[in-house]
């Protein structure tokens, strides 16, 4: 049984935490902020209270229709996102494993039904995020906007890498204001694609998201600094300029 007042969230004591839930349950988008205002601030902290939550999400999001259901998913990944990794002695990902296995469950379900790219790469991100997989839970977010931003290792000078849906580059100056030299950029070959790059390729891409599994091996393929010439992995870069 939790003892709600002997935990804390963002604000203080978390004995309103159960109240909050109730609305939560009843109007997910709408109440959607003010849970993450308390639970996880900026998508980037979460708290014992926000742990503590996730049983009561995985209760919710069970017994949610189809049309909500993200709003819930996207909650608790926010909250998976930030525990400390499955290697942390006590990580809340192994504490919580049996409410963050149905979530996980229902996001794998749920994913395939997405159509928007946006949505359906915040949910892939959820996905990884009940998995315990870091940097790519929250790094994908690239993918439907088709622009990453790295720092050569070499020279310092930022590198915009443009991944589709129309052209695929890197610059070092911003394109969309004015004619700058692009340099290509290599991607891998689908059938050398392995680990976790391979698998998120063939599930969006049995998911019909065919656009947004083109950009994955540009995502982990290579560039070349196009102001020194350096050889790169995109994907090492995006992972170097990664802050928690
Ligand atoms: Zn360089």
């Amino acid at each position: 049984m939790t003892v709600w007042s002997t935990l804390t969230d963002a604000c203080g004591s978390a004995e309103h935490v159960p109240g909050l839930l109730d609305r939560f349950e009843a109007d997910p988008s709408g109440v959607w902020s003010e849970l993450m205002d308390h639970l996880c601030p900026q998508l980037d902290i979460a708290f014992p209270a926000s742990y503590a939550a996730l049983p009561r999400l995985a209760e919710i999001a069970s017994a949610r229709s189809p049309e909500d259901l993200t709003w819930v998913l996207l909650a608790a990944g926010a909250i998976a996102a930030c525990s400390p990794g499955l290697s942390e002695p006590d990580s809340p990902l192994t504490v919580y494993s049996a409410p963050l296995g149905v979530l996980h469950r229902l996001t794998d379900r749920h994913l395939s039904r997405a159509v928007e790219a946006e949505e359906y790469v915040n949910l892939l991100q959820t996905l990884l995020s009940f998995e315990g997989v870091e940097i790519w839970d929250r790094c994908l977010d690239g993918l439907p906007t088709g622009e990453y931003e790295v720092v050569c290792p070499y020279c310092g000078v930022n590198i915009f890498v443009v991944i589709g849906p129309d052209d695929y580059f890197c610059c070092s100056d911003d394109y969309a204001l004015r004619e700058v030299e692009r340099s290509p950029l290599q991607p891998v070959r689908t059938q050398d694609l392995d680990g976790l790059p391979r698998r998120l390729f063939v599930r969006a891409m049995a998911d019909g998201q065919g656009s947004l599994a083109h950009g994955i091996p540009y995502l982990f393929g290579r560039a070349a600094c196009p102001n020194c010439g350096t050889d790169l992995s995109v994907a090492e870069r995006v992972v170097a300029g990664w802050t928690p």
